[in-house]
């Protein structure tokens, strides 16, 4: 199932929304932000098919 689940963009601290495949498990994705167009690695854990965290880090870390 997908869950929407929002995130700040950690350039310029918009609300993004990324759906999260909840059946996929632990996801690394990468994500553009809607406001300034930065790509961002998006970390998401999963557990019990429900999300516990979503963490968004700039990109080149
Ligand atoms: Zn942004």
């Amino acid at each position: 199932m997908e869950t929407p689940h929002i995130l700040l963009c950690p350039y310029c601290g918009q609300p993004t929304t990324v759906f999260v495949d909840t059946w996929a498990g632990n996801q690394d994705l990468t994500e553009e932000c809607n406001a300034c167009c930065s790509a961002m690695f998006v970390h998401i854990k999963v557990s019990e098919y429900s999300v516990q965290e979503v963490r968004a880090e700039m990109e080149g870390r």
